[in-house]
């Protein structure tokens, strides 16, 4: 039997749009804000600039300001990147919101529900056992490995269990690329029955 896998399919996790931010309301019950279309309050005091990434709570619409740089010296931004918060670059509002540090300094967590997707090259598995499958990601989605590959290859997780050989932690999620290996279900010579 051969050992090496002789296909590397790609499959790609990208975002759909931005994430909600899991953030408590000030005003109502509510936990989650969005950036909408994505806007920035820059303001000048002296040669100092504050920059806020503005995001309003998806119940009662108050909007919140996220602290992207505080009284930051004005020679210290790239030009561009200062020209981006003025204009609301699209781009710009994505890296911010992504920026892990962001989230920390801001205490949010990202909500990534139904704001992603997977992409999957839609060849047959059935003819080329073992299949390698090299999972990259455009955006910081985080997943499970074991329900991405699920979802993926159309298997139960126990399935994903039993035929899945990867070198990293099935169960822990993860926004890094990784690559797996799906062996052959179960072959004639195998013992019948369940
Ligand atoms: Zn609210």
């Amino acid at each position: 039997m051969s050992s090496q896998p002789h296909t590397a399919l790609p499959w790609v996790v990208r975002r759909t749009r931005l994430p909600l931010l899991s953030l408590r309301c000030v005003d109502c019950p509510s936990e989650s804000a969005t950036t909408g279309e994505g806007r920035f309050r820059v303001n000048a005091n002296g040669k100092l600039l504050d920059v806020w990434l503005l995001v309003r709570c998806v119940s009662c619409d108050r909007t919140s300001k996220l602290t992207v740089r505080e009284r930051a010296p004005v020679r210290s931004f790239d030009p561009a990147e200062l020209h981006g918060y003025r204009v609301n670059d699209p781009e710009l509002v994505a890296s911010t919101l992504l920026d892990p540090l962001l989230a920390r300094r801001n205490r949010f967590t990202l909500d990534w529900t139904g704001a992603w997707r997977l992409d999957t090259p839609s060849v047959s598995l059935d003819d080329a056992w073992p299949v390698r499958v090299e999972v990259v990601f455009e955006d910081p989605v985080p997943v499970r490995p074991e329900r991405l590959i699920a979802r993926g290859l159309g298997l139960s997780r126990n399935e994903v269990l039993r035929r899945i050989k990867c070198d990293i932690p099935l169960r822990r999620p993860t926004s890094a690329a990784f690559t797996f290996t799906v062996t052959a279900t179960a072959t004639a010579t195998a013992t019948a029955g369940d």
